[in-house]
């Protein structure tokens, strides 16, 4: 019998911490939002379990190794820590299309919009005895791939304007959020702490 669980995916750079432009190569680019940490706490405590799910393109560029991310995960949950927050899972995407590997390229299902990371989250909780409640469940975004990799992935989406913040080309796009939030503690105030479902 799998127990039901709750996700909160979440979108790292720019959702979690400030998008520095780049690529996000070491522990001192790797900077919290206002009121992420608050915000990962107050979902952690409402039940959910968090799964961080980014692409990481420049690990195929060669801007940043898969050690080098990792190290950066251990930081942010170092970061986070003090609000007695902290990231369950974190899945990242290492490949690019405009930029061929013989390694990586293997793992081109994973990168938003498409759904691999999220698949492998839910496969991975079900073999620990978890079922992701899908309906009870959301993803939070600041790019149109976060917003459309959660749509296919039957979750709510919440685009938030921190980040990339891309709205319009949302709307451009015809991929409409379920929500739009200031940042990720508005988000998970407003939406994620208030939902019905
Ligand atoms: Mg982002």
């Amino acid at each position: 019998m799998l127990r039901k669980i709750n996700v909160l995916f979440l979108d790292r750079d720019g959702t979690i911490n400030r998008d520095i432009g780049t690529y996000v190569a070491s522990r001192e680019q790797f900077q919290l939002i206002d009121g992420a940490a608050l915000a990962i706490a107050l979902a952690r405590n409402a039940g959910f379990r968090i799964v961080v799910i980014t692409n990481q393109a420049g690990i195929a560029k060669g801007i940043v190794t898969p050690e080098e991310v990792e190290d950066i995960h251990r930081h942010m949950n170092e970061l986070l820590a003090p609000s007695g927050a902290f990231c369950d899972q974190v899945y990242y995407c290492p490949t690019h299309p405009e930029y061929p590997h013989p390694v990586y390229d293997r793992y081109s299902f994973c990168r938003k919009p498409e759904t691999g990371m999220v698949d492998r989250a839910i496969e991975e909780y079900r073999l620990s005895g978890y079922e992701v409640d899908i309906s009870r469940s959301f993803f939070i975004g600041d790019k149109t791939v976060d917003i459309e990799c959660g749509k296919r992935a039957g979750l709510r989406s919440i685009l938030v304007r921190t980040g990339h913040g891309e709205e319009e080309l949302c709307r451009a796009k015809g991929v409409v959020p379920d929500f739009i939030a200031d940042d990720l503690l508005t988000a998970v105030n407003d939406y994620v702490l208030n939902s019905d479902e």
